[in-house]
């Protein structure tokens, strides 16, 4: 296989993000020309891709009452959200500097989901004002604040209750929120005592149920079985007379990164629908909360060799974008696809490199043993960068920030300048 046709097989975005004439291209505009004009680190996002990936939740939900939020944290740029919002989205926040992102990037407030295990009085006052859709509330303490809350403003909060049902979904400890040890949710034993409690507090509406199980869930059972488990408890807390709106049933779907292989959406939901439809509640309001899975193989990350290190045990090959910019590999140990944006045709040059960023930890490498022909000066790829990667940036090392480009087609949009070193210091005084 010549070097190319290697780094072809590791493209997880094609065709939108693929090679023509030996140039990787994302859509219709060469990553080497982004490069050239917006300098390195560079993220670029592919919208087309973007809109691939939420076409398949959209024809899973066809003929059904659906709301797709998308899940801004992992990726919470504006032109990011303006582009999920224009193609109908509602979007799922975290605080309250995503409400105010969202509201800036013009989503429907009604369309906007706060979920969250540590909202401050501060955070769902501003919520309340805005009139956010649904508080999706994860404690008894919480619930009896967001009354309080509302209450004072002669509101009442919708709520909506993150359920654990205790499902393993099969991923990286980090990222799994649905079992028992974790901070996430109540407990699925607790649960009806909770709604009891919510139905008899003034400030709230209790208007859902929800539930999220943990990220890159590249398995099917795992869904299925957390959707009997939350449709025993809905069938419970109806039977004891609170009526639930809608069923809520997170985000989670893994992405290709390197050779996984997660249901698409639509099948996904094909079978979740069926198992809804199969208990009687096919015609319930569904909302989702996917970020991923919509977003993670839209984006690369575009990085340039500085310095070829061989050495005797390993060959380091030292780029510029660093774990400040993907914090992902020093954080899950995960794996992103690095290709090279022109590949050399001398296949004889392939060796192993750890590709290393220059912050000052051990822990900062993108990732190891990856076969390259590569010299120094030569730009490469970092694959699946759409989703927790510039929105986890960091300055460590007083590294600015990334800048990042939009393409559509053959136009290229820059959305994010890159951050200077003024505008790192302009909050602070000595
Ligand atoms: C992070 C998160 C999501 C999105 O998860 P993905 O794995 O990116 O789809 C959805 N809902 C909640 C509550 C979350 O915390």
């Amino acid at each position: 296989m010549s070097s190319l046709e290697q780094a072809r097989t590791d493209l997880p975005a094609r065709p939108f993000i693929d090679y023509r004439d030996g140039q990787l291209m994302v859509e219709g505009v060469s990553a080497a020309e982004l490069a050239r004009a917006h300098g390195t680190p560079l993220f670029v996002y592919s919208q087309a891709v973007m809109l691939d990936a939420l076409a398949a939740y959209q024809r899973g939900f066809a003929g059904r009452q659906a709301l797709i939020c998308y899940a801004m944290k992992a990726n919470s740029t504006l032109a990011v959200l303006r582009t999920f919002v224009q193609a109908g989205c509602g979007l799922d926040i975290v605080s309250g500097g995503e409400l105010e992102r969202a509201l800036r990037a013009g989503v429907e407030p009604a369309k906007v989901i706060f979920s969250g295990v540590g909202k401050t009085r501060a955070e769902m006052r501003l919520a309340l004002e805005a009139g956010i859709g649904c508080f999706n509330v994860e404690s008894l303490p919480e619930l009896d604040v967001l009354s309080e809350v509302a209450a004072d403003m002669g509101l009442r909060a919708p709520v909506s209750l993150r359920v654990n049902p205790d499902v393993d979904a099969k991923t990286h400890p980090y990222i799994s929120t649905g079992l028992k040890g974790n901070k996430f949710g109540i407990a699925h034993t607790d649960a009806l005592a909770a709604y009891r409690h919510a139905a008899a507090l003034p400030g709230l509406k209790v208007t859902g149920i929800d539930c999220h199980i943990g990220s890159q869930i590249t398995e099917t059972s795992p869904y299925l079985d957390a959707m009997d488990r939350v449709l025993d408890l809905v069938d419970a807390i109806e039977a004891g007379g609170i009526t639930l709106e809608h069923i809520d049933f997170g985000g989670g779907l893994g992405i290709n990164y390197h050779g996984e292989t997660p249901p698409a959406a639509d099948a996904l939901w094909q079978l979740l629908l069926a198992k809804l439809d199969a208990r009687g509640y096919g015609q319930r309001k569904l909302v989702i909360e996917p970020g991923r899975s919509l977003i993670g193989n839209a984006g690369i990350c575009l990085t340039e060799a500085v310095f070829l290190k061989p050495g005797e045990q390993k060959n380091f090959l030292i780029v510029d974008a660093a774990m400040n910019d993907l914090p992902r590999p020093a954080m899950y140990e995960a794996y992103h696809a690095i290709v090279p944006v022109q590949p050399r045709e001398a296949n004889g040059e392939i060796q192993s490199w750890d590709v290393v960023g220059p912050v000052c930890e051990s822990g900062d490498w993108l990732g190891r043993d990856r076969q390259l022909a590569v010299q120094a000066g030569d730009l490469l790829a970092v694959c699946s960068a759409g989703a927790y990667c510039m929105s986890m940036s960091s300055n460590y090392n007083s590294r600015g920030r990334a800048a990042e480009v939009l393409v559509d087609g053959d136009q290229a949009r820059l959305v994010r300048a890159r951050e200077s070193v003024e505008d790192q210091l302009r909050l602070e005084s000595i």
